[in-house]
């Protein structure tokens, strides 16, 4: 049997990159998913290549708590439960030494970087208390762990996403919610290939031990055991996906 037949999903930011990869996981494995994306005609396009009773978009600015509340009720109106999260939208920023960061573009990363996080969960936890029991992944990032000059937003936004998914995961342990974080190192999706040039990514590439970037499904590979029964034991912890990045 599929491992996720009869489960609802919502996926943040699963129009592109990572998060599209999830989504067609989940979907691949019998869930519902709603895919809720800012940018709605992706989403759409995305849903509609499976049909209405199995993905949705939706559109959503995590960034906004009321946004997200509604993302969370339209799942649960829609497949009449929920029992997946994947709180994955992120977005990156141009690289700025950290006292050169103007202050909107301080909070405009780490609204929509973690804030949209603690939204995800405080909305999505209650309905998955109601459909009796969850499991979460928070897209952190191997820059959850490390640092890296010129994006101390982004940087502090995923460390506190590890932070705050430990802290879930204690909280709600007890009641049949599980949370982990994943934390990618660097992954060949649209966010990274507008930002750089070829000789970057080539740079970017050494900093892993296969001397390339990681393909969205093999972050989502992952992020789908973690999410699977199969991982029944495992909850409250920041697990990198990243090809060597933090042994070297
Ligand atoms: P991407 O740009 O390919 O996709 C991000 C999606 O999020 C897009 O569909 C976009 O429309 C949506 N989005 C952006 N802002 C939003 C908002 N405010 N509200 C709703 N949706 C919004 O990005 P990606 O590379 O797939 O990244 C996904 C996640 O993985 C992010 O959290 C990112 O920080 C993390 N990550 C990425 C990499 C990488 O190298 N690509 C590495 C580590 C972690």
């Amino acid at each position: 049997m599929a491992f996720f037949q009869d489960r609802v999903a919502i996926v943040t930011g699963g129009a592109s990159g990572i998060g599209e990869a999830v989504v067609k996981d989940l979907l691949a494995e019998g869930a519902k998913v709603v895919i809720a994306d800012f940018d709605l005609d992706g989403a759409t396009r995305l849903a509609d290549t499976y049909g209405a009773d199995r993905a949705r978009a939706f559109k959503v600015d995590v960034s906004d708590a009321e946004a997200v509340e509604a993302s969370v009720a339209f799942a649960v109106e829609t497949f009449g439960a929920l029992h997946l999260a994947v709180n994955n939208a992120g977005i990156g920023a141009p690289s700025t030494p950290l006292a050169d960061i103007a202050i909107d573009d301080w909070h405009r990363v780490v609204g929509v970087d973690l804030h949209s996080v603690f939204y995800g969960m405080k909305y999505q936890i209650p309905a998955m208390l109601k459909s009796g029991g969850g499991a979460i992944v928070n897209m952190a990032s191997i820059l959850g762990a490390a640092g890296w000059a010129g994006s101390a937003a982004y940087v502090t936004s995923k460390h506190a996403v590890v932070g705050m998914t430990k802290t879930a995961a204690l909280d709600y342990a007890g009641q049949g919610i599980r949370v982990n974080a994943v934390g990618p190192a660097f992954v060949e999706t649209p966010a990274l290939g507008k930002t750089m040039t070829d000789e970057e990514r080539s740079v970017l590439a050494g900093l892993h031990a296969f001397n390339r970037l990681a393909r969205p499904e093999e972050i989502a590979a992952f992020t789908s055991f973690l999410l699977s029964d199969r991982a029944s034991f495992m909850t409250g912890t920041y697990y990198p996906v990243d090809g060597a990045y933090l042994a070297r």
